[in-house]
């Protein structure tokens, strides 16, 4: 049990804030490791979670299935039953050491929006769902946003072999659960059966919090390009080689990283990040001989991205030639930006400012379910402000003001998106 759960200020004239934020920390008491929140994918505080959720559906008015994956959907029909959903949801697997909020907020306000339409005796043209996912984070089998995929059909059989540290396999972890990872396919949903999806999400960076705003709509998942570059000088005696006649690879990729900090910063929402070096042969007295390191760049825009990733081969290339070195870059992946539905994001933007707040526009620099949903249905996200940026962490934070918050503009946003989604 993690300690302090139950004791956020009741504000007064808060509707969901305080009820949402006793049950994130009572969510967060399922947990694999006593004093800290460990919840991977399929173990036995993952399943108990899920038990929880479903009970808080239920007690919401909605009917509960989980799929052979292990995911939860909670379902409140419209004014026709079986008419297409609106999903709303997260994941409730954790990161090991995690904090309360990533994931597990999306899933229990959207519970909130839920409890409070049936309280209302308000139905909405689509059904409303919610949904918690597991083994979004890839904490236990490295197969990371796993269920959201498999909801989406781009699961493959080779996924459930997947292993985790203790040599059980998806598909072992399955049956011991309660799933059935032969039945993987049974997972899909039909395209037109969700009319949209929408996840509300800590932003897991500190841009909400800098400029004093609660919420903001998300327009993309940055793609990234990553990189290995490799820097070959020559290796020398570190007291009998003068500095006028070195190739010190290490002096020289020093330089290539600020071009790297420097490019990084040179537009808007673009970032980049050298993220692990090496230098050989790695001895006090030895001049470097050869370097290498990471270079893992992300924007929203595609053409951003790869304009600026354009821009630092020359710059490496340059400093090389200037220093005597050889230098070489791998580019070994590139993963396109996942650009969010207008519609969500609009209708996200409106019910943000419906709440009395100055919606905010912000790309996402971490991956989410909703960057798989959005292949599926226009999808969106909405982020909701985290204290100093923190997450995957214990200390992560939220305000109770900033739940509060959150469920009235996620309830806003499924009511426009029910009007406008034909
Ligand atoms: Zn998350």
């Amino acid at each position: 049990m993690q300690k302090s759960p139950g004791q956020h200020p009741s504000a007064s004239g808060l509707r969901f804030g305080p009820a949402l934020m006793a049950r994130l920390d009572a969510l967060a008491a399922f947990t694999e490791v006593e004093g800290q929140l460990t919840r991977r994918y399929l173990s036995p505080a993952h399943i108990a979670a899920m038990r929880q959720v479903e009970a808080w559906m239920a007690a919401a008015g909605m009917s509960v299935r989980t799929d052979p994956l292990m995911s939860v959907f909670g379902r409140y029909e419209g004014h026709a039953p079986g008419a297409p959903a609106i999903m709303i949801g997260s994941h409730i697997d954790t990161v090991i050491d995690a904090g309360r909020y990533d994931g597990n907020l999306g899933v229990l306000a959207a519970i909130a929006v839920v409890a409070e339409l049936r309280d209302r005796g308000e139905r909405l043209q689509h059904a409303v769902e919610v949904v918690a996912f597991g083994e979004e984070e890839g904490s236990r089998f490295s197969a990371h946003i796993l269920t959201s995929s498999a909801l989406v059909g781009a699961v493959g059989p080779e996924l459930l072999e997947v292993r985790d540290a203790d040599g059980i396999s998806v598909r072992e972890a399955l049956a011991r659960a309660g799933g059935n990872a032969q039945a993987y396919r049974d997972c899909v949903r039909p395209r037109g059966e969700i009319a949209a999806f929408l996840e509300l999400h800590i932003e897991q960076g500190p841009v909400l919090e800098t400029q004093g705003k609660a919420l903001a709509a998300v327009t993309a998942v940055n793609g990234s390009v990553r990189s290995r570059v490799t820097v070959s000088g020559f290796a020398g005696h570190a007291g009998t080689v003068p500095m006028g006649q070195r190739r010190d690879a290490l002096a020289a990729a020093s330089e290539m990283i600020l071009a790297v900090e420097r490019i990084g910063g040179s537009e808007p929402e673009l970032v980049a990040t050298v993220g692990r070096i090496a230098a050989l042969p790695g001895a006090q007295n030895v001049i470097p001989g050869r370097v290498a390191f990471t270079i893992d760049m992300r924007s929203p825009d595609d053409a951003v991205r790869d304009r600026a990733h354009g821009a630092l081969v020359p710059a490496l290339e340059e400093t090389a030639r200037r220093r005597g070195v050889q230098v070489e870059i791998d580019t070994y992946q590139r993963n396109a930006a996942t650009a969010l539905d207008p519609l969500v994001i609009d209708a996200v933007s409106e019910a943000i400012a419906a709440c009395g707040q100055e919606p905010l526009r912000l790309p996402s620099g971490a991956g989410h379910d909703a960057m798989i949903m959005a292949g599926h249905c226009p999808s969106g996200m909405l982020f909701l402000r985290c204290k100093d940026g923190i997450s995957h962490n214990p200390a992560e934070s939220i305000t109770v003001d900033d739940a509060d918050l959150g469920v009235q503009a996620l309830l806003e946003a499924v009511r426009r998106l029910d009007r406008r989604l034909r």
